[in-house]
């Protein structure tokens, strides 16, 4: 697979004071409050907490899809929204710099796999052919490439998130944000997805944060961040894994 790293500044994503006010009045929601957070390139963050914390809402702030109603974004050095205030073409920059993996693996239903992922590299202005081999070197690189011409429907849900990331990486991105991407996986194969992202981040140099609730799998990050309340800080102590209260074998 082609060297995806990218030049220029060390700092994959910075954020300064991020917060979000959804509604007005007596339906105001604070769901976030001055959240700061720097992601070095090649480096892999988990965020952590309950349901209704706010780790949603920062995903989408960071990832130019909802804008905070405070605060700054800096991707790639690059100062892209100051509060509800776009500084760069947002669209485009989602686009070219930014890899999204959610929960369900929102795959196209009527493309099959590799097109899922070529699809990408197309609207991004790659020719057809380009973006088909570098789809197919993805879900190769990934281990799904014998399921290239597969419809979405014919894969395990295990190889549905492959292909997903596959997508997530097409536009080599400087920054990709991953919402829950294993929940619905079982424990295996959501280790493998999270090792990964662990590749990705430390081979490619691409920053990765990863909400989860998966407190197994938590060895494979660099950094570990809470979210409570809408307030967000780093994990001071170490996070003992869940259920068996031992730990855990990092093999399948
Ligand atoms: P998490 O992802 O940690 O579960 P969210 O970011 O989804 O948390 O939500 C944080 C808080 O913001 C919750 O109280 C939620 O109800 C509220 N919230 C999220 N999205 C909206 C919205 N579009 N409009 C109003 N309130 C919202
Ligand atoms: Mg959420």
């Amino acid at each position: 697979m082609e060297k995806l790293r990218n030049t220029g500044d060390a700092l994959a994503l910075e954020t300064e004071a991020l917060t979000k006010v959804y509604g007005s009045g007596h339906t105001e929601v604070v769901a976030m409050r001055d959240a700061s957070m720097r992601v070095r390139r090649g480096e892999i963050v988990a965020l952590l907490g309950p349901s209704g914390a706010g780790k949603s809402t920062f995903l989408l702030c960071v990832g130019l899809i909802n804008p905070p109603t405070r605060g700054h974004v800096v991707i790639g050095g690059v100062p892209a929204l100051d509060g509800p205030r776009a500084r760069v073409d947002l669209r485009r920059f989602r686009r070219e710099r930014i890899g999204f993996v959610f929960q369900k693996s929102n795959l196209i239903p009527f493309l099959n796999a590799v097109e899922n992922v070529q699809v990408v590299g197309e609207l991004i202005g790659r020719p057809t052919s380009v973006a088909r081999r570098r789809a197919l070197e993805l879900l190769d690189a990934l281990g799904v490439g014998a399921r290239a011409l597969n419809m979405p429907t014919q894969l395990s849900g295990g190889e549905q998130q492959r292909v997903t990331v596959a997508r997530a990486l097409a536009n080599q991105p400087s920054l990709i944000l991953a919402d829950e991407p294993t929940a619905a996986l079982d424990s295996v194969r959501g280790r493998q997805v999270m090792e990964l992202f662990r590749d990705v981040a430390h081979e490619h140099g691409t920053g990765v944060i990863v909400v989860t609730h998966d407190h197994r799998a938590l060895d494979v990050f660099d950094t570990i961040y809470e979210m409570e309340d809408g307030v967000l800080t780093p994990a001071t102590a170490p996070i003992a894994p869940m259920g068996t209260g031992g730990p855990v074998s990092t093999r399948p």
